[in-house]
């Protein structure tokens, strides 16, 4: 069994930012979901390298384009790694191989007569990279995504890819496979955007305006549109077209994106493979976006943008990780700030699932020689808690969607509820006073500890830093895959590993 998740490929005209973070956290997540239930994973993520804007950018820092490149194309890699994300690829399309393949992609289009040559009079947004009809412009004639780097009329002749040919066989697919782009808010919009005849798609820059960029095969006097380029990535990292291997992976894509590039992913991209006679990914995830508190975007001027680094550095990977992951929405834009990730790390990881961790198990290795005990008989209060225990972190055992990301992490809260109203009303520390509520008392904190056991292995898919931490100090055994929700995994009478504070309160 195998699972190929990607994230887009990112432009590198400026640092990471949160958006970057939030996919290909989600991605990450997707995928040690897919490795617990036993798949053999391939996550890619990685930089775009090419484009009018990166070319400017490199300008602008007074850099080499390939010392530009090599340095945001580290600055990146360092921030998935401070992130976790265990990517297995990371996308660089300036790889030669890379340039290849869509050089001979784009040769198999030309073959086919599906490219043409034409002069083209216009709008083009620099921001976009694309050109615009008036109809996607604001009402100041601008670019919606980029009301301050003024469009500029074009007037330039180009290679285009024949989109029209295609549109009846994607909206085909498209009803033939509901599940094919989720959730379904987008494939309402993408449904939408096919509806009428498509534009042909210009997939060539000047050389004379862009020279950053994969030369066309065809014509030397020309590069690559970006997009064309970027989204050969997802074919490229697995080796097509030559290693034989590739079409396993293929059949098992998922791409992970952002609603803001949709058209690309659910209009370009499946056109480009269908021109080159290749088939389409098995599943478009698109997720929504992040805005500042109150709704209001966020920017610098104002002063709201979350940085992912500083919060890593102020709370610690998994606050960021898991505001990102319990707070997403799929289909509507959530809230982000730095507050709220305190917020959210202090009451949910700290308060109802650290503080329940440490307080027992300190309890447990104080009253019971630094052991865990042995559990006796089983109340019907005890199995109630277990089986609701089992019940919430289910789901965390199955495959996820994106979209279903936040209530799997929510049953796991409200479970956490659950589990500290238990600790509180079965009271060990009034049990252990007594020698004939002494057996109770271990059977009380066995039945506690071990279903934080459950909990945290589930919560390795989100946290996985704090979860790894907690399981050794429980010493619990190692996981066995496919996961699925076991109790009792923990021995009584088992030494306890050293107990830290798993989420310090910060103010
Ligand atoms: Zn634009």
């Amino acid at each position: 069994m195998k699972s190929y998740i990607t994230t887009p490929i990112y432009y590198v005209n400026g640092s990471p930012h949160i958006g970057h973070a939030f996919t290909s956290v989600m991605a990450d997540i997707l995928k040690r979901n897919r490795e617990a239930l036993g798949y053999e994973l391939m996550l890619s993520t990685g930089v775009d390298e090419h484009g009018q804007k990166n070319q400017e950018a490199a300008e602008d820092k007074g850099m080499s384009v390939t010392d530009y490149l090599d340095m945001r194309c580290t600055e990146f890699r360092n921030v998935f790694d401070k992130l976790d994300v265990t990517y297995d690829y990371f996308v660089r399309t300036s790889r030669e191989g890379h340039k290849q393949a869509v050089a001979g992609m784009e040769q198999s289009i030309f073959d086919k007569d599906l490219i043409v040559k034409k002069n083209y009079t216009g709008i083009y947004c620099k921001g976009c990279e694309e050109f615009k009809k008036e109809s996607d412009l604001t009402e100041d004639g601008q670019c919606a995504l980029h009301p301050t780097m003024k469009v500029e009329q074009t007037d330039e002749t180009n290679y285009f890819l024949k989109m029209e040919p295609f549109r009846e066989r994607l909206l085909q697919h498209i009803a033939d496979n509901p599940d094919w782009i989720q959730p379904e808010a987008f494939r309402n919009e993408l449904t939408k955007m096919l509806s009428e005849p498509l534009d042909d798609l210009c997939i060539s820059r000047p050389k004379a305006r862009v020279t950053l960029g994969i030369e066309l095969p065809f014509d030397q006097d020309f590069v690559t549109y970006v997009w064309f380029d970027a989204l050969a990535n997802y074919l490229t990292n697995i080796g097509w077209p030559d290693d034989a291997g590739y079409e396993a992976w293929w059949a098992e894509c998922e791409h992970l994106i952002g609603k803001d590039i949709l058209k690309p992913h659910g209009v370009y991209w499946p056109i480009m493979l269908m021109a080159a006679g290749l088939p389409l990914p098995k599943k478009l995830s698109v997720h929504s976006h992040w805005t500042g508190a109150g709704g209001v975007k966020m920017s610098k001027s104002i002063g709201n943008v979350v940085d992912p680094i500083e919060v890593i550095e102020k709370l610690g990977v998994d606050a960021l990780r898991w505001y990102l992951a319990r707070h997403m929405r799929a289909d509507s834009d959530s809230q982000i700030s730095v507050e709220f990730i305190t917020q959210s790390y202090n009451t949910e990881l700290g308060n109802k699932i650290g503080n329940l961790l440490s307080r027992a198990a300190k309890f447990s290795k104080a009253r019971f020689d630094g052991k865990l005990p042995a559990p006796g008989a089983l109340t019907a209060e005890d199995e109630a808690i277990r089986k609701a225990v089992v019940d919430a972190t289910t789901g965390m055992g199955e495959w996820i969607n994106l979209a279903d990301i936040p209530a799997r992490l929510q049953a796991i809260i409200t479970v956490a509820d659950e589990m500290n109203n238990y600790f509180a009303e079965q009271a060990p520390w009034d049990l252990i006073k007594n020698e004939e509520t002494r057996e109770r008392c271990q059977t009380v904190i066995y039945v506690t500890l071990d279903s934080l056991r459950v909990v945290m292995e589930a919560l390795l898919q989100v946290i996985p830093g704090s979860a790894g931490k907690a399981l050794k100090m429980l010493n619990a055994p190692e996981i066995a895959t496919p996961w699925k929700p076991e109790l009792d995994r923990l021995k009584g009478d088992s030494d306890l590993g050293e107990i830290e504070t798993l989420f310090p309160r910060v103010q």
